[in-house]
């Protein structure tokens, strides 16, 4: 019997071992094994059984034994990591290390054991009992303890009596007592007493769509992915916890995927409340401990469902019959380092090597998701109405470019009406929460001249419509102009291309500046902030959004941190401040990103008696995705986007795939990024379009340049294969670094910058 395994070292190649007699019954693939390598022990898993080696077998070592301090890998798990590395083009190893928590990974976290004594003899252990004199006075002491708990562990024992270790020796080595090492079990569940809560009678969209998810459950459909597409508050959570009953009903398990901003404990708690001890929770704030113990729970079949962010995905259940992917639009399901995997693409995958049903649920469902109803391979349910029928929030909008130039020093960043709706809500005793999504990194070069709409864009991203813009990242060092789809360089004008003015500038606002420019407008009124800078961790989030919650601070402003999922019931009033900031800087992706933040904050207000009303800012009032986010019309954005996306043959009309190189010698870099792309060129055809390499959106980090190779077509396959190859077997200059990113999400700046 022979086993191919994939250590350790980052390499990207398996080895053949042969499987001693002693253990074939017990390697499987998947098995944590140790092998000889060269001179050492290595740990490594079994990625297959092969009949034959590519050697002959007197030529192979032997599998030393089965690993004592790692977990196995379920089977299935390892042909998803297989498919992760292939896809995703990394290293097997980068792939199959993702499939395991590091705690778990390492080994170094042992099982907890503890010692338990019990009796071997009990003639002996009576006669023990009853002695008296004082040289055997402790071995009578255990053998009385003994008598009244058999079984018991070492600290219940030397709580209870005082006992010598030696005496305790004496009792095992005479064979009157035993001592073993056992697990011990899990501790008991919080004792906080849950509300134990019920499923509610379905709505009659909540009844179609579980009947639908209990057809695939029971392989009726063709389909084993459905969309669930409803709108906040529409009872999508309610659906999932009813197919989850559903799937456990069936003797399978489930996994529930959210974003780890929405894995809330009010989140957390509704599933808690509905399954009690068989959920294992996965968050980020485990400690490597808890998260050990969390999976081995999972692992020994303790628990039938885990709810968790990204990784949950790789929960080692061996039958699972259901994964939900709640908000599946989410870009922050995409994992910034190799595999640069995106996790909702992975559970379709992972549904289908398992056989198991896999529900996408979102108010503003992704483009590739909506591709993929359309071409009939997602299922879809709808849910259009709030369960309590409460009327969606009124949207208005206000015409900033009516404003006029801001005088000197000043900024009109807040319009009359929104002051005075401020105002009224303060008065009120109502709050409001004010949105301004900054990404100080990327600019815009606009003219602010009156009259002239100037704003600098790349001849070979945008189309004919004006407000079809694609548009470029100014570099103030550079005097640049980067185009952040197909990478093409410009120098940036000094005066305004269109009308010769001079008044053209890159724009620069932030949250901080909103936050002091509030404080002098409403100078009455308690105003927070909450982004990245101001919540170092979940406990400043937690604290300001209790303040908020208690009616302490009347005025929120933030970043999308405050776009999601939070339900006050006394907001009434939310502005956004500009709600072109998304939907100007970035690539094909912004329009749908801009679409889904302003429905995800204007779903703030309005929550509870009273209705809410929007104030939505913007440069551009005809543009399209503002005009349907305005209008709650997903139907008509989604139109509007997947054309446009047609038309520039963009994901998910085509794959993307963007390779990094970066170095510190800039000259370096772009020669081997250029080598690289020669490389690749016999692959290339005519459905592939190729753009640079050329600098990225961000072109030096931490002192690295970096250079950015983007491939984007359809029939990718063999220029992924090639890519993967050349990545994995091209010697790197010394100092230059290259990664390929499959399906990249190119706005994603903030994982770029965690990449690196
Ligand atoms: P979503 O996940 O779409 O935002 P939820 O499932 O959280 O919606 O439901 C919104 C609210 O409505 C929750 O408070 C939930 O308990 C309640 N709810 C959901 N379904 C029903 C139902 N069938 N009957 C009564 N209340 C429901
Ligand atoms: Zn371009
Ligand atoms: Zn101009």
């Amino acid at each position: 019997m022979i086993a191919r395994v994939v250590t350790d070292l980052s390499l990207d190649r398996e080895f053949d071992y042969l499987v001693p007699d002693t253990l074939s019954s017990q390697i499987r693939i998947g098995s944590a094994v140790d092998v000889p390598f060269g001179n050492q022990v290595r740990e490594g898993f079994v990625l297959d059984l092969p009949q034959n080696s590519y050697y002959s077998n007197d030529k192979l070592k032997a599998i030393i034994g089965i690993s004592k301090t790692r977990a196995s890998i379920p089977e299935k798990l390892i042909e998803l990591g297989k498919w992760m590395a292939e896809y995703y083009c990394c290293t097997l190893e980068q792939s199959i290390r993702t499939l395991l928590p590091a705690a778990v990974r390492s080994g170094k976290i042992k099982k907890r054991t503890r010692k338990v004594i019990s009796i071997l003899d009990r003639e002996k252990v009576e006669q023990i009992a009853l002695q008296n004199n004082p040289g055997a006075i402790k071995r009578a002491f255990i053998a009385r303890e003994l008598l009244k708990h058999d079984n018991i562990p070492l600290e219940a024992l030397s709580s209870a009596i005082d006992f010598s270790e030696s005496s305790l020796k004496t009792l095992q080595i005479n064979k009157v007592i035993k001592i073993t090492e056992e697990d011990v079990p899990d501790e008991e569940i919080s004792s906080f007493t849950q509300v134990a809560d019920t499923p509610r009678k379905p709505t009659s969209d909540q009844e179609k769509a579980l009947k639908q998810i209990c057809d695939m459950l029971s392989g009726k459909t063709k389909e084993h992915v459905l969309l669930l597409h409803g709108v906040t508050n529409s009872g999508k959570t309610e659906v999932y916890l009813q197919a989850i009953s559903e799937t456990l009903a069936r003797g399978k398990s489930a996994i529930v995927l959210v974003p780890e901003i929405s894995l809330t404990p009010q989140t957390v708690r509704r599933f808690k409340a509905r399954f009690g001890d068989t959920l294992s929770v996965l968050h980020s704030q485990l400690s490597d401990r808890e998260r050990f113990e969390e999976w081995n729970r999972i692992n020994s079949g303790r628990t039938q469902i885990v709810v968790g962010a990204r990784s949950a995905l790789f929960a080692p259940f061996t039958n699972l019959g259901l994964i939900v992917v709640d908000e599946e639009h989410e870009s922050s399901y995409k994992q910034s380092e190799a595999p640069r995997y995106m996790a909702r693409d992975v559970a379709v995958m992972r549904g289908l090597l398992e056989k198991a049903v896999v529900i996408l649920g979102s108010a503003t469902p992704s483009a590739e998701t909506c591709y993929n109803v359309d071409i009939g391979k997602f299922a879809v349910a709808r849910m259009t109405c709030q369960v309590e029928n409460r009327p969606a929030p009124r949207i208005e909008i206000v015409d900033q470019r009516l404003a006029g130039p801001p005088e000197e020093g000043q900024s009109n960043l807040f319009s009359p009406l929104l002051i005075s709706e401020v105002h009224r809500r303060l008065e009120l005793g109502e709050q409001t929460i004010l949105f301004f999504n900054r990404r100080g990194y990327a600019r815009v070069l606009r003219c602010e001249e009156e009259k002239c709409d100037y704003e600098a864009i790349c001849p070979n991203c945008s189309i004919s419509s004006p407000q079809r813009l694609v548009h470029y990242t100014y570099s103030r060092g550079r005097q640049t102009l980067t185009c952040h789809l197909c990478g093409e360089v410009h120098a940036a004008p000094l005066t305004c291309p269109k009308c010769g003015s001079p008044k053209i500038r890159y724009s620069g606002n932030g949250t901080e500046k909103i936050e002091s420019m509030a404080r002098g407008i409403f100078s009455q009124a308690r105003i927070a902030r909450m982004d990245s800078d101001t919540m170092k961790n979940a406990d400043d989030y937690i604290r300001v959004l209790d303040e908020f919650k208690r009616g302490n601070i009347d005025i929120l402003i933030g970043t999308q941190m405050i776009a999601k999922g939070l339900h006050f019931p006394n907001v009434t009033l939310v502005g956004i401040l500009n709600a072109d900031q998304e939907l100007m800087m970035q690539d094909f992706r912004a329009s749908e990103r801009a679409f889904q933040l302003i429905t995800q904050v204007a779903g703030r207000a309005g929550r509870g008696e009273h209705p809410g009303s929007v104030i939505l800012q913007t440069h551009n009032p005809e543009n399209d995705v503002i005009d349907c986010a305005a209008n709650l019309d997903f139907e008509g954005f989604k139109e509007y986007d997947l054309e446009f996306r047609k038309l520039l043959n963009y994901p998910p009309y085509t794959r993307l795939i963007a390779i990094y190189f970066r170095g510190e010698d800039e000259q370096k870099v772009y020669d081997f990024a250029k080598y690289f792309c020669d490389q690749l060129k016999p692959y290339f055809h005519d459905g592939i379009k190729v753009a640079g390499p050329a600098l990225a959106p961000i072109e030096k980090i931490k002192g690295k340049y970096r250079y950015l190779l983007s491939i984007r077509g359809s029939g990718l396959k063999n220029v992924r294969e090639a890519i993967r190859y050349f990545l994995l077997k091209t010697p790197l200059p010394k100092g230059v670094e290259a990664y390929a990113d499959v399906d990249a999400q190119y706005t994603s700046y903030k994982a770029q910058r965690k990449a690196l």
